[in-house]
């Protein structure tokens, strides 16, 4: 706290005018005192000596008059052990203690200590007295579930600093004293395990920023090997509702090849929230066989809070995946819905008057999605090893409109896109994801050409699928007709995968691989059908060998059988590769 006092002077929603006496600045975080309660909101204009703050409570009750506290500190995240597993409200507060300490429902005024002072870490000390620590440097770790958490020198910490002594090793709480270090000058600093960050602020204490190469697979057949997403990476994955939003997401955190996920859920029914809470925790870890949770944080806000904390909520959570990553970890954030947080904006920015962009968003909308996104990154820390946040937004335009601003701004900035429609859902044509409509700036787990020629064989099936629609299946040459048997076979047997099937749900890069070329050899080959009925039985015979492979457990013996089948089935029908698929099929790539 600092002395800087202010009152009330007008409130519109959860936007109070204080009028102050001293210093503040944007940002800053302020408290309203209303009936013996203080509720948190930050800073967002001044002019002059009244300044606009957005209250991230319920602001029923506030008045004229009412003191406001300004603290001098922007809204920031507690850094430390113990964020692992945790539910938090978008302020940091843990949920579940908050509902122990208040009913089931976050009373407003209630904070909670966002990690327990009371829990031990084993300490083992990196640094010894006399060494050179820059911020964001480790000078020791706790264990922390699966990972060596490492205690960082704090980001805020400019300059060179001397470490002076350092704690043995042992059974330490979060504020106790890891290590003391000197400044250029000889000031004394105490290192503990925590320390805080402003959220709005991007954590840059690496060496170096990286582009996103690796892919970050996810079993997913259709993200890996058409739409993949990076390590360090962007993306964006509209959701409609009912179009398995929730299942894609729950599968991604499930098989993603990160260390560490983060759910921020800013949904704007209460339902979806408390479905991602109690779900989630339910969720195992097909790497460990236990909960999920152990390297998962939810970042969610509460029924009971305003929109406003829905901005807080998506910093919080890109804050935290910045922090681990810090430690050298692979962590992904999954913002769902940003849509909510854009109408959060919009709301604002309304009350604070602002000349209003298009549908009513403030004309700021884009750089703020641009500057969330920036955050997600691979990096070269200065110890040599690496670490990456890659970002998969969701974002749910009205009507499944992808022209409004807020999907328009997240496609500028994003490295790909995966467009979940509600034509392929109601379909039951999982994952939803556009075949055609989606795209990716990033490398997959098969070789560019054969994703390429497979994509054109699709796209002419559906061609002649819409033509079809017009002219018959008899105005179709038989040809056509076998392209749009193709389109249908590639979609059935490589894009659908059933996320139930223990099997099904999570397809290594090998397999991928090899599942892969089998049926770019279908797609590229000739066959000896003469005539539209002989064309269909094949194909649907042959698509229910490839459905049937994929439900069996990789490289068993029914693995191998069932693919002798197959290869049995396209011999019977002379089956001859074309020069194209043929070429891209040699080398045994
Ligand atoms: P949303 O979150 O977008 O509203 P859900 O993720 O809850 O939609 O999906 C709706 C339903 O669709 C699920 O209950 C499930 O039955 C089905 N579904 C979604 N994705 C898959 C999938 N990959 N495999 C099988 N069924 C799916
Ligand atoms: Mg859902």
């Amino acid at each position: 706290m600092t002395d800087t006092k202010g009152k009330v002077v007008g409130i519109n929603g959860n936007m109070v005018s204080v009028e102050f006496d001293g210093n503040i600045s944007m940002n800053e975080v302020a408290y309203v005192n209303v009936e013996g309660k203080k509720l948190k909101g930050e800073v967002i204009r001044i002019r002059g000596n009244v300044a606009q703050m957005q209250i991230y409570e319920m602001t029923q009750g506030i008045k004229a008059g009412d003191v406001v506290e300004f603290t001098g500190n922007l809204l920031s995240a507690l850094l430390g052990p113990g964020l692992l597993g945790q539910v938090y409200d978008g302020l940091q507060n843990p949920l579940p203690l908050v509902a122990e300490q208040a009913g089931f429902f976050l009373e407003r005024g209630v904070y909670v200590d966002s990690l327990s002072k009371t829990v031990k870490w084993e300490w083992t000390p990196s640094v010894n007295p006399g060494d050179t620590v820059l911020r964001g440097d480790s000078i020791g770790s706790v264990p922390e579930g699966p990972f060596t958490h490492k205690i960082l020198v704090p980001f805020g910490f400019l300059g060179t600093y001397t470490v002076k002594e350092v704690t043995p090793a042992g059974s330490y709480t979060i504020n106790d004293t890891m290590a003391v270090i000197t400044d250029e000058k000889g000031t004394e600093y105490k290192l503990t395990m925590c320390f805080e960050w402003p959220v709005k602020r991007a954590v840059d204490c690496y060496a170096e920023r990286l582009a996103p190469t690796e892919t970050m697979v996810t079993k997913t057949r259709l993200i890996d090997t058409f739409f993949p997403v990076a390590k360090g990476g962007t993306y964006c994955i509209p959701g409609p509702f009912g179009a398995g939003k929730t299942v894609i997401q729950h599968t991604t955190s499930r098989n993603a090849d990160v260390d560490i996920v983060i759910i921020a859920a800013c949904g704007e029914r209460a339902g979806e929230v408390v479905e991602t809470i109690k779900e989630f925790p339910e969720l195992k870890d097909p790497r460990t066989g236990e909960s999920l949770m152990k390297r998962t944080i939810i970042i969610c806000n509460t029924s009971s809070m305003p929109v406003a904390s829905r901005e807080a909520s998506v910093y919080t959570s890109v804050t935290l995946a910045e922090y681990y990553r810090q430690m050298g970890l692979h962590v992904l954030l999954l913002a769902d819905s940003t849509s909510r947080w854009a109408q959060a904006l919009r709301e604002m920015s309304g009350r604070l008057e602002e000349i209003p962009g298009e549908e009513a968003f403030p004309a700021y909308l884009e750089s703020y999605i641009a500057a969330f996104y920036e955050r997600a990154g691979y990096v070269r820390l200065r110890d040599g090893s690496f670490g990456s946040v890659t970002i998969g937004g969701t974002v749910s335009p009205a009507g499944g409109n992808f022209e409004e601003p807020v999907t328009q701004a997240t496609l500028k900035v994003v490295g790909a896109f995966h467009g979940l429609t509600r034509e392929r859902s109601d379909a039951r044509k999982f994952p939803s994801i556009d075949p055609i409509a989606s795209w990716s700036k990033y490398n997959g787990v098969v070789v560019e050409p054969k994703v390429a020629f497979s994509r054109n064989v699709y796209k002419r099936g559906v061609e002649v699928n819409q033509m079809m629609k017009v002219v018959g299946e008899e105005g179709t040459s038989t040809e056509d007709f076998i392209y749009y048997m193709k389109s249908e076979f590639l979609d059935y047997v490589y894009f659908q995968q059933n996320s139930f099937d223990e099997v099904d749900a999570a397809v290594t890069v090998e397999r991928q691989n090899y599942t892969f070329n089998k049926v770019l050899a279908v797609l590229g080959s000739d066959f000896d059908l003469e005539d539209k009925d002989s064309a269909r039985t094949f194909f649907n015979q042959i698509r229910q060998k490839f459905l049937d492979w994929n439900y069996i457990e990789w490289n068993s013996a029914d693995f191998k059988t069932k693919e002798a089948e197959i290869d049995a089935l396209y011999a019977s029908k002379k089956g001859t590769l074309q020069a194209e698929a043929a070429a891209l099929l040699k080398d045994g790539e």
